[in-house]
């Protein structure tokens, strides 16, 4: 296949095949090299019904389930256009949440080994069960899979500014609980407020550079500032709502005269009974994810408030892992999307009437997560970005867990950052291995390779203190 450039960081794959909209490629040719499994993904999913624009690729994108990681698809609603469980993946709405500390590193700096420790303790991770709060029966499930967030916040565990700050005000319309399965219920249920393994994490971090004083300040973020990030989703919870939909998917395509290359891209229009069935619950894992965020924020504050007399205000919470009705101009009208974000970030701009009053001069924080030995970002949304308003959503990974797992082991992992003056509270060896720094591209040329394609800008960059690891 031939990537044509258009621009600095911005390659077309012309249509060919069934493909029924071009490829866009955001990366630089440095960040493509041994893309061609993803690349290959991006062209599949052009096949998609109902795409519109392009098969966006971001300059984080590795290889993923059907759709490629770090991929945008949009498709139009009212035109026969398709939803598919694969475009948003296993994690659904697995996403990060920055939270900001009212005080500068070198005040908190001492305090910093008994927060690692209060932390390690108070934080629930690992592949299996146990969280935060136990939800005393089904009843308190339902509530979070309807009211996400807002439910937690409503049960003490948060404060109404957190929901203010959060994408979607804490939860998202439209959840349909009786679409969430038996199975998934049962594993949602052991595992709320947790953060789970591998790629999850909590991390403190300070405020190394900032790029822009006053959108940071909007942001509540300042030089020198100590910070708490959190990635996770929805745990197996999230994972079984995809495993089911896209099974009833699979086998309902044929009625709909949907073919596609590859099976994983299992789709049903929007508004079929399918589509609309996996559509409800993609919701109500959506909730549970931000509550489950939400949780894991107020255990942090626990541990900030006892060991370090810190509080934790929230900058923004976003998902990567989401498909979303949005309206978009495409060639000059608007349409009403299906807008699929897999490993990619929501980008609003300056403005946009989505945003909180006091972020709508200074757009959407988007938040990146880097790596626990290098950095992570806060970027912020333009306006005109392409790609529906979309961004990167992390470096990206290089190295397959395997791959990463044989190449250090996990106590040379600790001892590196150890160096580094980064303390590591683990949960395993194995776990830290796979996500050893050099697993993942470099974030900051996945970030200057946004900003240059034009779908963001910087706003600061944070570094690592210490890192909770699922
Ligand atoms: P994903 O959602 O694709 O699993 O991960 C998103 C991104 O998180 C990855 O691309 C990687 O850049 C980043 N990441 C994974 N582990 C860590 C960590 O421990 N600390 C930080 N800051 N970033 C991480
Ligand atoms: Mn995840
Ligand atoms: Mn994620």
């Amino acid at each position: 296949m031939e990537l044509v450039e258009e621009r600095p960081c911005r390659y077309r794959i012309e249509p060919y095949g069934a493909m029924r909209v071009p490829g866009v490629v955001f990366a630089s040719r440095d960040l493509l090299a041994d893309a061609e499994k993803s690349l290959a993904q991006v062209v599949n999913v052009a096949t998609v019904p109902g795409i519109l624009g392009a098969s966006y690729a971001m300059p984080d994108i590795h290889w993923g389930y059907g759709f490629p990681i770090g991929g945008v698809a949009a498709t139009d609603v009212d035109e026969g256009g398709v939803v598919s469980p694969g475009g948003v993946g296993f994690d659904i709405s697995c996403g990060v949440r920055l939270l900001a500390a009212d005080a500068r590193g070198g005040e908190l700096r001492r305090a910093l080994p008994a927060v690692m420790d209060g932390l390690d303790r108070a934080i629930p991770r690992g592949a299996g069960p146990g969280g935060v709060w136990r939800p005393s029966g089904p009843g308190p499930l339902e509530r979070i899979l309807a009211d996400g967030s807002r439910y937690a916040v409503e049960e003490g565990y948060g404060e109404e500014r957190d929901l203010v700050r959060c994408e979607d005000g804490g939860a998202v319309a439209g959840a349909d609980v009786t679409q969430v399965g038996e199975r998934a219920r049962q594993r949602g249920l052991a595992q709320v407020g947790s953060l789970g393994s591998g790629n999850h994490f909590l991390e403190v971090q300070q405020v190394a550079e900032v790029y822009d004083t006053a959108v940071a300040g909007a942001f509540g973020l300042a030089d020198g500032q100590l910070c708490v990030m959190i990635h996770c989703g929805s745990r197996g919870l999230g994972h079984q709502i995809c495993t089911d939909h896209v099974r009833v998917m699979d086998r309902a395509m044929a009625r709909y005269g949907i073919t596609v290359p590859d099976r994983q891209l299992a789709c049903a229009p929007v508004d079929s009974p399918e589509g609309e069935a996996y559509l409800g619950a993609m919701a109500a894992a959506a909730n549970y994810g931000r509550a489950n965020r939400q949780l894991l924020t107020h255990a942090a504050r626990e541990v900030f408030r006892r060991a370090a007399g810190a509080r934790l205000s929230l900058v923004y919470d976003v998902s990567h892992n989401l498909a979303k009705t949005e309206t978009h101009d495409v060639a000059g009208r608007p349409h009403r999307l299906c807008v699929h974000r897999k490993g990619a970030t929501r980008a609003f701009p300056p403005g946009h009437p989505e945003l909180p009053p006091d972020l709508r001069g200074s757009g959407q924080p988007v938040l990146i997560p880097g790596t626990m030995g290098t950095a992570s970002y806060v970027l912020t949304g333009v306006p005109g970005g392409d790609a529906f308003h979309s961004t990167c959503h992390g470096a990206g990974r290089v190295l397959s867990r395997h791959q990463a797992a044989r190449a250090v082991t996990g106590k040379e992992v600790r001892a590196r950052l150890d160096a580094a003056g980064i303390a590591v509270r683990p949960r395993s060896w194995r776990g830290l291995a796979e996500e050893t720094p050099e697993a993942y591209k470099d974030v900051s040329a996945v970030v200057a390779a946004s900003e240059r394609a034009g779908l963001c800008r910087t706003v600061a960059r944070l570094v690592p203190l210490g890192v909770v690891k699922g």
